[in-house]
């Protein structure tokens, strides 16, 4: 099982969840929000064998670390994944748009010129545009749309666009992310916590409450723990096995 999208640095007992995750065999992808925070992240995972790091900029501080793209790009050859990264159209981010396309679009070039990477995608109120930047940069990524939240016709081209998807207990909650998920292929759902930042009665979403909630997943899906579980992780096998440089990304 998997939390295909946490900011492992920042719980405050970070090591500790490391060291269960570790222990129940959870592949964690932990993304990160700036270029400047891959290197604390790296010393903090260590040589954990099932997590992967992200290098990210966060669309929601991207507008004001323009200047660290240059360090991105500078990291981005030791980086199997790339995330988070992406664009936010919601109301207190609408207006830094511009900006965060710019980065959004300077990530996805360089990602390209490195012949691709998975990258964590956040597409909050702008997912017509993730999915124009995309289209248009075909080769810079496989998409991995996390909490996807646009319209059922979004999502069909976000299908179209070869994505695959993160959800969580937080989209879960919600009808509209319940229906969303059900119109998910299900060969291409992995599970995420989106913690510490996404919480359950104000407390920080951990990898465990994620592959808990595969139990959510089954009943949205109307069918048994297990036959859901069996998938995700034989997704994620064909995940793995298709990504750009695959031989580096196991
Ligand atoms: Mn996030």
């Amino acid at each position: 099982m998997m939390d295909f999208h946490c900011h492992l640095d920042l719980y405050p007992n970070a090591r500790e969840i490391i060291e269960q995750s570790e222990k129940r065999g959870i592949f964690i992808l932990a993304v990160t929000t700036t270029p400047r925070a891959w290197l604390g992240s790296k010393r903090l995972v260590g040589n954990a064998k099932r997590i992967r790091l992200g290098l990210g900029l966060h669309p929601e501080i991207a507008k004001d670390r323009l200047d660290e793209l240059s360090l991105f790009d500078l990291l981005l050859p030791e980086a199997r994944y790339v995330g988070e990264v992406g664009l936010d159209g919601s109301k207190d981010h609408r207006p830094f748009l511009e900006k965060q396309r710019l980065a959004f679009r300077h990530i996805l070039t360089s990602c390209e010129r490195s012949g691709g990477k998975p990258l964590s995608i956040h597409s909050r109120g702008a997912a017509k545009l993730v999915l124009e930047d995309l289209r248009e940069l075909a080769n810079s990524c496989v998409p991995i749309f996390h909490w996807f939240s646009g319209s059922p016709t979004e999502l069909e081209d976000a299908v179209k666009q070869g994505g695959w998807f993160s959800v969580g207990p937080a989209m879960m909650a919600s009808e509209k992310g319940r229906r969303l998920i059900s119109a998910m292929p299900r060969d291409k759902v992995f599970l995420e916590s989106d913690g510490p930042l996404a919480k359950r009665g104000g407390r920080g979403l951990t990898p465990f409450d994620a592959t808990e909630s595969i139990k959510v997943l089954a009943e949205i899906w109307s069918e048994g723990v297990g036959v859901a579980s069996e998938r995700m992780n034989l997704a994620f096998r064909n995940f793995v096995r298709e990504l750009p440089g695959q031989a580096l990304a196991q």
